[in-house]
């Protein structure tokens, strides 16, 4: 529309200022370029910004972006004053007008494209402080871990030394060494170069428990992730192989399966049963359990819905057993406990009775006659989530959520 361009004078304005707000000067004079009215030269440096935004962009995978930018607000002030002095409507601002040339330009150099909603990148271009800024959408996976050794916790506690600020003691983590949770986010920011991961457990169990089978269900937010396509190979083939598990990652303490990317991060809490077995020891004078004593204890617990008061929420909740399977081992010296329930009872306080948490309990059964092995409190065999009814309580998770229901408690 040039025809409608409105003449002016008395004031020295650049090319793209010019036609951004359909100005014309009446006679331009030899500098109007770095004197400009409104931007005083910096449109002129904008080539040179977007040049600098594609090297950077080099050391990230992403396939979608959007570019901020941040504009002195004396330019917004003086666009603003010859906006009113010339009566301007309906024109580009001069912030649209730079992110719309350094996005063209970026989508140029790196062929990905410009994303409103959710890009796996965004970078924010400060013209008032000309620095360039880099955000990173996290990504959400879910996962199962199994554990193959006693004696490694599944969360990691704060640094006892530093108490979680950061020392040489725990490289500079704030979190204690080893547990399960170190040894993911170990393997997890390393493949996808990430800051950090922040994870949702689906239960929890005794650091000396083992977990076995599927393995436990996890969701995890990975932070900052520079390598966002690091997985992209090996989920793939995951896919193909709809029902085959998968290991991602072995070593001799933990392994890591079914990673999955999920498109946002999880709303509800998945319902789940577990298969765990508990070992009793006979204590030296007591008597052994007799077979109508196990046959007694199976039918009591079988298909039976106990109480469990949740220590960190204040109420009691529900649960199910579908069956507690008894095996009497070395002529009832020991007693091999197989319960199959849902997740988030605590297994320990579910066998002895110990301070009322779980009602009714097995602590009648064995009385002062069996005790758990310390050794090896309860292992968990399996890990099911209760297909089709994944979203169906309304618990919602918190970031970086402790485990809300856990088979775990002291
Ligand atoms: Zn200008
Ligand atoms: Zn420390």
């Amino acid at each position: 529309m040039k025809h409608s361009a409105i003449v002016v004078h008395d004031v020295s304005l650049c090319k793209m200022c010019q036609k951004r707000l359909g100005l014309k000067l009446k006679e331009r004079s030899k500098d109007s370029e770095t004197s400009c009215f409104i931007c005083n030269g910096k449109l002129l440096s904008l080539k040179s910004l977007s040049n600098e935004i594609v090297t950077k962009l080099k050391d990230y995978e992403f396939e979608t972006f959007l570019i901020g930018a941040s504009v002195p607000h004396e330019i917004l002030d003086n666009e603003d004053e010859l906006r009113a002095r010339f009566k301007i409507k309906g024109k580009d601002g001069i912030k649209s007008q730079i992110t719309k040339m350094l996005s063209q330009e970026v989508r140029l150099a790196t062929k990905k494209v410009v994303n409103y909603a959710k890009p796996d990148l965004t970078v924010l271009a400060s013209l008032s402080e000309n620095s360039i800024s880099i955000s990173l959408k996290s990504i959400w996976m879910s996962g199962r871990y199994v554990k193959l050794v006693r004696g490694l916790p599944q969360r990691s506690g704060d640094c006892p030394i530093c108490t979680g600020l950061g020392c040489a003691q725990c490289n500079y983590r704030g979190r204690s060494a080893d547990s399960v949770q170190s040894r993911i986010s170990d393997y997890l920011t390393t493949v996808f170069s990430a800051e950090d991961c922040s994870f949702i457990w689906l239960g929890s169990e005794d650091e000396k428990s083992l977990v076995k089978g599927k393995g436990r269900l996890f969701f995890v937010e990975i932070i900052k992730p520079r390598k966002r396509f690091a997985l992209n190979d090996k989920l793939v083939i995951k896919k193909n192989r709809q029902k085959r598990s998968r290991t991602f990652y072995r070593s001799r303490e933990i392994q890591i399966k079914d990673l999955k990317m999920l498109d946002r991060r999880m709303a509800d809490i998945p319902q789940f049963e577990i298969v765990a077995r508990v070992i009793l020891k006979k204590n030296s004078l007591a008597n052994p359990l007799d077979q109508s004593e196990i046959q007694s204890l199976e039918d009591h617990f079988r298909n039976c819905l106990i109480s469990v008061r949740l220590s960190r929420k204040f109420r009691t909740v529900e649960k199910g057993i579908r069956s507690i399977k008894v095996t009497s081992l070395e002529d009832g010296e020991r007693m091999e406990l197989e319960i199959h329930c849902d997740g988030g009872i605590p297994i320990k306080k579910l066998v002895t009775g110990q301070d009322g948490t779980v009602q009714p309990n097995l602590a009648n059964f064995f009385s002062s006659r069996y005790e758990i092995d310390k050794a090896m409190p309860f292992d968990i065999l399996d890990v099911e989530v209760k297909e089709g009814k994944e979203h169906s309580r309304k618990n919602r998770f918190s970031e970086n959520s402790e485990a809300f229901e856990s088979e775990f408690e002291e």
